[in-house]
């Protein structure tokens, strides 16, 4: 027979992270389920048990957390549509909720990083800056490109070909991280390209683009991220996450 509900924990993952927490709480034996967006075609699925797709809105997640001891939101740092869903369907239902974001890049900035704070930003100062762009910003993200970059020679990474009509002189590479310095530079070199476009998302996975494109003296524009939302508990790592889950189930309900 499963645990009661009062002592599940909902994980809201799509990140290496939430996967790395998933693993922990099943093998310290927490009733666990991961929730995934389904965005990308062949997720890397967590241990444990997950669901996917949306909720339907604050009021889907909010009748679904009757199920639910806790909440902790370890999705991706630009994911604010769910993040905000989850504030507000906690504080409705009185459920505890912790962020698990990971740090962003901001520490590791060089003279060559240029921070704006909107995707429509990022096009434009790359389109000033060169004219083979690297876009990997993902795929819902890229429509946001086309005016300002449809005429450039820009080379965009995702994980999933996106939907949209591809300006002709684009070309989409499909592939999943994590990458290597050697092959980042080799990909940079082979495409020509002149500046390099990235989220803040921080992490290692995708980190080696960032070192290829200083070794090769590419300039590179970083979208920096939302605003976190007020008022929320936020750890930065997985064991401090995996901590506040233990201590929360030690508690009484
Ligand atoms: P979002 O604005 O955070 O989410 C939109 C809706 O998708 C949510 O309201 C929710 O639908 C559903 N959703 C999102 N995450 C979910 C989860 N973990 N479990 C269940 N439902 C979830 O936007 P997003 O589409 O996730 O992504 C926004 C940005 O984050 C993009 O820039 C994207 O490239 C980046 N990103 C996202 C992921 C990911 O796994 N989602 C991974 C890497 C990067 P309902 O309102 O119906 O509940």
């Amino acid at each position: 027979m499963g645990k009661p509900a009062s002592e599940r924990v909902l994980l809201l993952g799509g990140t290496s992270e939430a996967r790395a927490l998933a693993e922990q709480l099943v093998d310290a034996g927490v009733d666990v389920v991961s929730s995934l967006a389904g965005r990308v075609a062949h997720p890397r699925l967590p241990v444990g048990e997950v669901r996917i797709g949306g909720f339907g809105g604050v009021a889907g997640l909010a009748a679904e957390l009757a199920s639910y001891r806790m909440v902790v939101d370890a999705t991706h740092p630009f994911s604010t549509g769910m993040s905000a869903n989850a504030v507000a369907a906690t504080a409705r239902t009185g459920t505890p909720l912790l962020r698990l974001e990971r740090p962003g890049w901001a520490d590791r900035s060089t003279p060559s990083w240029i921070w704006v704070s909107t995707h429509e930003q990022a096009a434009t100062v790359a389109g000033e800056l060169g004219s083979r762009p690297f876009l990997t910003v993902g795929r819902q993200e890229l429509g946001r490109f086309v005016p300002a970059l449809g005429e450039k020679e820009v080379v965009a990474r995702v994980v999933d070909r996106p939907e949209l009509a591809i300006p002709s002189a684009w070309r989409v590479l499909t592939s999943r991280g994590p990458y290597q310095l050697a092959g980042e530079k080799e990909l940079m070199l082979d495409f020509g390209v002149d500046v390099v476009v990235t989220k803040d998302s921080g992490g290692d996975y995708t980190w080696p683009k960032m070192e290829a494109a200083e070794e090769l003296g590419l300039p590179v524009v970083v979208i920096r991220r939302p605003p976190a939302e007020p008022g929320v508990e936020v750890v930065h790592d997985v064991d401090a996450a995996r901590g506040w889950v233990l201590g929360m189930l030690n508690r009484r309900p």
